[in-house]
Order: structure tokens, then C-alpha cells, then sequence
């Protein structure tokens, strides 16, 4: 392989990438949006840092345990607290996007650039890609790599006309995903939650919520990021903000000793997999490799619900790419 085209500048396609790029691949990653880390994603607002995705990412696995400590060494990850089964959980050093805005210096990457159209000639993928700023621009390499969720990466393939096995598409479409309203509070005081400044809750409108200012990356106290629970994203998907938020912030009262100055929405359509790829099946790989075609897929659709499995999805994929024959 001398060239690879990666969708998707979040954890997974970052990490596949960049073991291409250190095999002397030369790699293009396209991102539609502005920033980089995907679901990794942390805003500026007001003179606060919000981390409006991923909270932390766990360190389970020992591949992954010690790439963070590496980033450790090199501050791009600071530990937050230790975990219910023991392990530390990390967070970037300025906020979530401190990793990925990290991995994507040795690479490069299109942001504002949607990938609407795929085609696959003369063993050579062509993605044609929408500009943010109008137009398109086609790129070209030897293979093809999706990070999207899977329900976006298979409506991308499936809308190109790219021919899966029937066995294959069958368990791509099986990947689903839990929606999420995030709500960015800012406090006029001090959140007042207890340590570690966050709390995991098993509450009907509830998941998280977690103060950026105690987590260390707002100098802004009370700089607080609230979840929805899975059930309350579906029920308010299609509200306005106005009839979203208030509930949120209504239902965290209780947990917040300070009082909201102002309040902002995000939705993630695509947080967490509720069914990952042959989950039921065993020894099966994080990843999915077609070889006819050239193409692969990862991300936490393969891994499982978490940055680290997302990374260790890309990873593997990468490193399965560059396996002599
Ligand atoms: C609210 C929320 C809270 C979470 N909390 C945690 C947590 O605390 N700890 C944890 O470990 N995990 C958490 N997660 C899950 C974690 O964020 C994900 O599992 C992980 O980041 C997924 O990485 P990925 O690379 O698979 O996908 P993504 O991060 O989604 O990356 C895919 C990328 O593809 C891009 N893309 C999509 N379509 C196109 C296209 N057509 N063209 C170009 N680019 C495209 C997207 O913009 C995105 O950047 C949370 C997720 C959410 C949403």
C-alpha cells in the first residue's frame, strides 16, 4: 500500500493513520468538521472550556495504558481520578482535543471536508468531497479507511454503491447508537460537586455531570457539562433549546451549589455503540478489513464505547494493514 485515505479525524482514524504514516504510507485524513478528536470535543465559550463529549478516557488495556503514559510524559494528557476498576482516567491537558490536535501533527489533515461520495476503479478508491467553504475536491489513494459511526461510514458506501458481503452489511447495519444532549452551564460560583468535581448518575434525565473548572482545564469556576441520558435525547431530539435545556438544568439543581448564568446544547446522534461489530461472535476482530476492495473500517462501532476501545480499533486495524504477507 503506498497510499491510504482516512474519513474521520477522531481517535481511531488518527491512531490508523499515523501507524500507516510511521510505514512510510502517505497518508490523507479528511475531517468534515472545523476541529479535530470527533467525539473528543472540547469548546471555548465565553472565556470557559467545556469538554462537550468524551469526559476521560479509561486506561484498561495495557497497549493503551502505556501510550497514555507516554502522552503523559509529553503533557499532553494529565490523570484525573482513579476508576471503579482501578485504573486512572486521563483527560487532555487543555481539554479533550488536547490528544487528537496532538496525533494529527505528524499527518495530514483536511479539515471542512465531507466525504459525500466514494468509487472504487482500477483498485484505486476516488472520495469526492463537499468543501466547507463550497465546492468539492476529489482525493485519490490505494485504500480506504472509515471512522465514521458505522451508520454514517455504511450510508456513505451503501449511497456509492460499494458491493459489501451480504454477511458483512447484515452486521454493520446491527451497530446502533445511544443519543446524548450535552448542556455547557456556566455557574456563577463554584459547582460544589463532590471529588473528583464530577459525578456518574443513574438518574431517569441524568448521566453525567462534571465541573471543567475542578477537571483543570477552565480557569473559569463553575464551568459545568451536563449529559442527557439516552432516553431523554431521544424524547427531546427534535425540541428547540428553550424546551430542552430548562429540564436538564432543573434536574441538576439539586447536585450544584451555584445558580446558572447562561446554558448552551449540544446533540450527539452518535455517542456511545449499544451493539458492536460480531459482537456474539468470538475471536473476532475490533476492526473490519476488506481486502477485494481495499477498505477498512474502525472506530468504537468495533471496539466498544470508549476512547481507549476506539483507539485500540484503529490501532489494530493499522497495525493488521502493515502485517507482512
Ligand atoms: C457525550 C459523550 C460522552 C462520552 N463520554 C466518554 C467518556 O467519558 N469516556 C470515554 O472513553 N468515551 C466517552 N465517549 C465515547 C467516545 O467519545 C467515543 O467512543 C470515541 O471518541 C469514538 O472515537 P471514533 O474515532 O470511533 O469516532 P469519532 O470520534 O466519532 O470520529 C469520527 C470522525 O469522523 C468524522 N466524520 C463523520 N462523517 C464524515 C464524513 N462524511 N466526512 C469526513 N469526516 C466525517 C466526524 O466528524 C468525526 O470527527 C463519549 C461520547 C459522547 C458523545
Amino acid at each position: 500500500m503506498e497510499s491510504c485515505l482516512v474519513i474521520g479525524a477522531g481517535i481511531s482514524g488518527l491512531l490508523a493513520g499515523l501507524k500507516l504514516h510511521e510505514n512510510a504510507v502517505n497518508v490523507t485524513v479528511i475531517e468534515k468538521s472545523r476541529g479535530l478528536g470527533g467525539r473528543m470535543a472540547t469548546r471555548r465559550q465565553d472565556g470557559a472550556i467545556f469538554d462537550h463529549g468524551a469526559q476521560f478516557m479509561t486506561t484498561r488495556n495495557r497497549q493503551f495504558r502505556e501510550m497514555v503514559e507516554r502522552w503523559l510524559g509529553q503533557e499532553v494528557v494529565k490523570p484525573w481520578y482513579i476508576g471503579p476498576q482501578g485504573n486512572m482516567r486521563y483527560v487532555g491537558a487543555q481539554g479533550m482535543t488536547t490528544v487528537p490536535k496532538f496525533l494529527a501533527k505528524k499527518l495530514t489533515v483536511h479539515n471542512r471536508q465531507t466525504a459525500t461520495a466514494l468509487a472504487f476503479e482500477h483498485n484505486r478508491w476516488k472520495v469526492t468531497c463537499q468543501k466547507g467553504e463550497g465546492g468539492t475536491v476529489t482525493h485519490e489513494a490505494d485504500f480506504l479507511i472509515l471512522t465514521c459511526p458505522v451508520p454514517q461510514s455504511l450510508k456513505l458506501l451503501l449511497d456509492s454503491e460499494i458491493e459489501l458481503d451480504y454477511d458483512d452489511e447484515v452486521e454493520l447495519k446491527r451497530i446502533q447508537y445511544r443519543r446524548c444532549i450535552s448542556v455547557l452551564a456556566q455557574l456563577n460560583g463554584p459547582a460544589g460537586l463532590p471529588a473528583p468535581g464530577a459525578m456518574d448518575l443513574n438518574h431517569p434525565l441524568l448521566r453525567w455531570i462534571g465541573d471543567n473548572s475542578v477537571k483543570g482545564i477552565s480557569d473559569k469556576p463553575g464551568t459545568v457539562t451536563i449529559h442527557s441520558s439516552p432516553q431523554y435525547a431521544m424524547q427531546h431530539w427534535d425540541s428547540t433549546d428553550e424546551d430542552r435545556i430548562p429540564p436538564l438544568l432543573e434536574a441538576a439543581k439539586p447536585f450544584l451549589k451555584s445558580a446558572v448564568e447562561g446554558a448552551s446544547a449540544h446533540r450527539w446522534r452518535y455517542s456511545e455503540p449499544t451493539y458492536l461489530f460480531k459482537e456474539k461472535q468470538p475471536f473476532r476482530k475490533p476492526y473490519y478489513i476488506n481486502d477485494e476492495l481495499s477498505l477498512g473500517l474502525c472506530g468504537d462501532g468495533f471496539g466498544g464505547p470508549r476512547i481507549e476501545a476506539a483507539a485500540l480499533s484503529g490501532l489494530a486495524l493499522g497495525e493488521d494493514l502493515m502485517r507482512p504477507l
